[in-house]
């Protein structure tokens, strides 16, 4: 006998659509297989050692009780020194910067802190997975404008179809970039398009910059914040993470900066998600975000390599191969090798080859557009790279 309510799928409508991570599936897959996995973009170095040397100090040293809401001093100071340092923006510390658990809890917060039901959210299709979540958590709808590869295997967009996305409706853009799953850098010419219409219509952008240093040379445009266009800052909530950057994507150690108003909006729906995180990891990223010159130079010229190896690879096995001007990742035609539908091919790809990678469809809301695409992580030693190009290659 069941009473009132109970039984049944417990979960709540909105979130019935949504079923495990791809991300969580597919490093499933590679544990159960003993494949490859260039799915999930995780590194499997440490990150530097002077932050690494710092949590260690501070899980000693007092530092493992809840820190302050908007996160501890010594990290918001370094976040807003950092942006300064790097792309010449100025936010206040004290007000201007909020910490969260990773750059995820700052979309989920700034999507739920932002958006009514039924407002209008625009962005770009391949998503990444959360986007669409926190969305309809928010009971928000989504506006998806699909980029595609065109010359060179660069994404691009049509201007007209962002033009028509925009509505009454609008309440904000949620812009990745540099992109994942593509590795799209935006240019300065399609970001001045976005800001137009965001103040055409009204509308707050919230940008996810986790990748801001994981641009490479060959790029057709170095990483410009959306933040620093004209009429931009005072309308956008800009969002990173320490766990690209500094290669320690376990710690969920993120932010979010733009003007008083956005930020205590964030604020106000995090304390009631996490409230706050990661004691003794915020000073160990305030060091990071210090570190000289030469560890960003560094690491980016690091995953250059390793995307100049795997990109390589990945063409003389086969693969259409299309930019990858930043991020962690390359994207594939999996048409040249007689594939048509990503998924089928990296449920089969384990077994048959001994790697795993991600099928770039499950980001989009027009599945079509993305069907032949798969994406694979570079963001890995060279030795295990070289295994997995060895055995795509067989
Ligand atoms: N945005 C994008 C585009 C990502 O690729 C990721 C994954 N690192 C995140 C957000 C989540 O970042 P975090 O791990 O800091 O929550
Ligand atoms: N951002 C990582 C990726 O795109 C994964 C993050 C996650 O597993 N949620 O691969």
């Amino acid at each position: 006998m069941t009473a009132g309510n109970f039984g049944g799928d417990p979960l709540v409508e909105r979130m019935r659509p949504f079923g495990t991570t791809i991300f969580a599936t597919m490093s499933a897959l590679a544990l159960k297989t003993g494949a490859v996995n260039l799915g999930q973009g995780f590194p499997d170095t440490d990150g530097p050692a002077e932050m690494l040397d710092a949590a260690a100090r501070a899980l000693r040293e007092g530092y493992n009780q809840y820190p302050p809401g908007p996160g501890l001093p010594v990290l918001r100071q370094a976040v807003a020194a950092h942006q300064r340092r790097f792309w010449g923006l100025e936010y206040d510390p004290d007000g201007e910067v909020v910490v969260t658990a990773g750059a995820t809890e700052a979309i989920a917060a700034a999507i739920l802190g932002l958006c009514e039901a039924g407002d209008e959210v625009v962005c770009f299709e391949p998503y990444y997975d959360s986007y669409a979540a926190s969305i309809a958590l928010a009971g928000a709808v989504r506006r998806p404008v699909t980029l595609r590869p065109g010359d060179g295997g660069r994404y691009g967009f049509d201007p007209a179809e962002l033009r028509a996305a925009f509505g009454p409706r609008t309440r904000l853009v949620l812009l990745n970039t540099p992109h994942n799953p593509t590795g799209k850098v935006f240019t300065r010419e399609e970001l001045t398009l976005i800001a137009q219409l965001c103040q055409e219509f009204g509308a707050y952008a919230v940008t996810d910059e986790v990748y801001e240093h994981l641009v490479f040379d060959d790029a057709g445009s170095p990483h410009l914040p959306l933040a620093s266009l004209p009429g931009m800052r005072e309308r956008t909530l800009r969002i990173s993470s320490a766990g690209k950057t500094f290669s320690c994507t376990g710690w969920k150690v993120g932010w979010a900066s733009g003007p008083a108003a956005l930020v205590s909006a964030v604020l106000r729906v995090k304390q009631f998600l996490t409230f706050v995180n990661a004691g003794p990891f915020q000073p160990a990223v305030a060091v990071a975000l210090g570190l000289p010159d030469d560890y960003f130079t560094g690491f980016t010229a690091g995953l250059q390599e390793r995307r100049d190896q795997l990109r390589a690879g990945l063409a003389e096995a086969g693969f259409g191969v299309l930019a990858a001007e930043g991020t962690y990742f390359i994207t594939t035609d999996i048409r040249p090798l007689g594939g048509s539908d990503g998924i089928e091919f990296c449920l089969g790809l384990p077994e048959r080859s001994g790697v795993v990678a991600i099928p770039a469809q499950v980001f989009y809301d027009d599945v079509d557009a993305g069907r032949h695409l798969v994406r694979f992580a570079f963001c890995k030693r060279p030795e295990v790279i070289a295994d997995a190009v060895a055995r795509l290659k067989q």
